[in-house]
């Protein structure tokens, strides 16, 4: 008999529940200044690592619960609703733990991933260059053999929490092709590492995007993380499977949200004497987000679940769900900001930041165009 069930394990509701109530109780009240200051209230992080959320993906012997994708998903949903900012820096600083466990040796676990589940500082994992994050092997930055370990040499850009991190996870050039790219954990106060410019973003605004410089900077040979040749296949493993699903689980907040306020201001607003809820143009365009935030969801969720299950095919399902929901998120956002009217212009309306969150979620992660080769190369191949 065909086993289908589509509740959440109690463990996962139980994130669920502590995700929104850290939401709404910690975080909502940081949105207003976040979005006039661009800035991430590090204040947050202690208080992240405190209710579980820094370490949801990492093994209990390392300080994290062990929960899993699903698990995650669910979070950084609730996160995303009230703000894809947080949810945007709790996302990639879980890219991190990912690679870590993944690729990293018995002593880079032990050393880094307690840590970042402690909260004593954010991952992040910085791939994209100037010349352009969709090619991968286009990227400049080079590791060179020196004196006990790399020498590298070269910068990053648009990188999540870049002025946060106390160990990114950098990829850089070893040799010349798809076995020329290696991955290296480089530690903040490494001679020759800098972050340069933090950006300041139409969308996301609270989330710390930045880049990352590399002049003449020693990384012990212990820090490379993977072998020499492997960081292309660390890259790819940790935006398909940690990245994108994180994006997507993000839009799946926003799209949340989206909904909340159309259904909310439709009620609200009255036009030829009642709500413009009675409109039938306006219920066709809550039902159309309705549906968009509902098949983001079964893609977003079915994801997780086989990454959970340690299913080789998940990678293929995250990026569907990746480039789904976000452009769901997208259109669901602008359905709900046209329900606004001209109020969807006014910045005391959440709406308008949920419609700039949704278009900066597209090309974090990976672009809906690369997306589309990644899906279509899995039914061409
Ligand atoms: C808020 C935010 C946070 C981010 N965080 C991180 C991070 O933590 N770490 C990190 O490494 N990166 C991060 N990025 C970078 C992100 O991964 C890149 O922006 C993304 O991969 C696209 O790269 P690009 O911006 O250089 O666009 P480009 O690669 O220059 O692409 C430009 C356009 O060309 C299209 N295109 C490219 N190649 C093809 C093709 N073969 N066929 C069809 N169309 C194509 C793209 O889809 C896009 O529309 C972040 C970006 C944002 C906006």
């Amino acid at each position: 008999m065909l086993d289908m069930n589509f509740d959440f394990p109690n463990p996962v509701r139980i994130v669920q529940r502590t995700a929104r109530d850290f939401a709404r109780q910690a975080v909502a009240p940081l949105v207003a200044g976040m979005e006039e200051t661009g800035r991430f209230p590090k204040s947050l992080v202690p208080k992240m690592a405190e209710v579980g959320l820094l370490g949801l993906v990492t093994p209990r012997r390392y300080g994290g619960s062990e929960l899993g994708f699903l698990a995650r998903t669910v979070a950084l949903q609730e996160i995303g609703r009230v703000s894809a900012a947080v949810a945007c820096a709790l996302q990639v600083h879980h890219m991190q733990a990912a690679a870590i466990q993944d690729w990293g040796t018995p002593a880079q676990k032990e050393k880094y991933l307690p840590r970042l589940c402690r909260g004593e500082f954010l991952g992040t994992v910085a791939v994209t260059e100037p010349t352009g994050g969709s090619d991968l092997l286009g990227m400049a930055t080079t590791a060179v053999p020196a004196a006990g370990g790399y020498a590298l040499n070269g910068s990053k850009c648009f990188i999540t929490n870049a002025h946060l991190a106390g160990a990114p996870v950098v990829i850089a050039k070893t040799g010349e092709g798809s076995r020329g790219l290696s991955a290296f954990i480089v530690e903040k106060g490494t001679r020759g590492f800098a972050p340069g410019r933090e950006e300041r973003k139409m969308g996301l605004r609270g989330a710390d995007t930045g880049e990352l410089f590399f002049k003449n900077c020693r990384v012990p040979e212990q820090n490379l993380l993977g072998d020499e040749g492997e960081g292309m296949k660390a890259a790819l493993k940790t935006i398909g499977e940690a990245g994108r699903p994180g994006m997507a689980a993000i839009a799946l907040g926003i799209l949340d949200a989206a909904l909340d306020e159309a259904v909310k201001f439709s009620k609200s607003r009255n036009l030829y004497g009642k709500p413009i809820s009675n409109i039938q143009a306006i219920q066709w365009s809550i039902a159309d987000i309705l549906v968009d935030l509902e098949t983001s969801k079964l893609l977003c969720y079915r994801a997780s679940w086989l990454k959970d299950q340690g299913r080789e095919d998940c990678a293929t399902a995250m990026t569907l769900a990746k480039l789904h929901a976000t452009e769901a998120a997208c259109r669901a956002t602008r359905k709900a900001l046209e329900i606004h009217g001209g109020c969807g212009a006014m910045l005391e309306f959440p709406v308008q930041r949920l419609w700039r969150d949704a278009m900066v979620c597209v090309s974090a992660g990976g672009t809906t165009e690369i997306g589309k080769i990644v899906l279509s190369r899995s039914v061409l191949a």
